[in-house]
């Protein structure tokens, strides 16, 4: 069996797929110039050791509020996206219908279909109803600012309009850090957050 293109088509999530050198930068200026909806896009990061990190759009908003406009600039691979759940080539000994089976019956794990090795289609059964009122008001475009300008002059006129957020352990307000296992932490007195 296989995972059919007609699966593929009706099936896979609208993504937007970058490699792990590039920046949220350049994922945003991409979903902009799309015009896809950050509620319905999935950035897909291709690693060097042909692994697969995820996230929706939306959702990488709780990124750049800890770690604060830097995280714009760093490589995709230094954030902390989700590893996908599986990696399965089209021609797998699975047919469409039980992977898409498999991905209905496992929420928020994220398969990646690769075609000759390259990221091809992105299915992942979001199941988010629960999680409404992690929703904001603002909008990802929105938090980053003028990030349309970027294009033109690198970070000359960027003003985020993200703020820091407060640690929880010393109270100072402080963009975070990650550490090595992903994790942040409090620059001030590096408890984790
Ligand atoms: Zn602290």
């Amino acid at each position: 069996m296989s995972v059919r293109k007609r699966t593929i088509e009706e099936h896979g999530k609208r993504t937007i797929s970058l490699q792990g050198n590039q920046t949220l930068t350049e994922a945003l200026q991409a979903l902009q110039n799309l015009q896809y909806s950050e509620n319905d896009t999935y950035l897909v990061v291709t690693l060097s050791d042909e692994k697969y990190h995820v996230m929706l759009f939306a959702d990488l908003k709780a990124i750049l509020k800890k770690l604060g406009p830097d995280s714009l600039t760093q490589p995709l691979s230094s954030l902390p996206l989700a590893p996908v759940s599986r990696i399965v080539p089209t021609e797998t000994t699975e047919s469409g219908g039980d992977l898409l089976a498999w991905v209905a019956s496992h929420p928020q794990a994220p398969v990646v279909v690769t075609d000759a090795g390259k990221f091809a289609a992105l299915f992942i059964n979001p199941n988010r109803s629960g999680e409404a009122g992690l929703a904001d008001n603002l909008s990802l475009l929105g938090l980053q600012g003028e990030l349309v300008q970027l294009s033109q002059d690198h970070r000359a006129d960027y003003v985020p309009k993200v703020q820091p957020p407060t640690c929880p352990h010393c109270h100072q307000a402080n963009f975070y850090r990650l550490n090595e296992a992903m994790q942040f932490f409090c620059p001030n007195c590096k408890g984790l957050v």
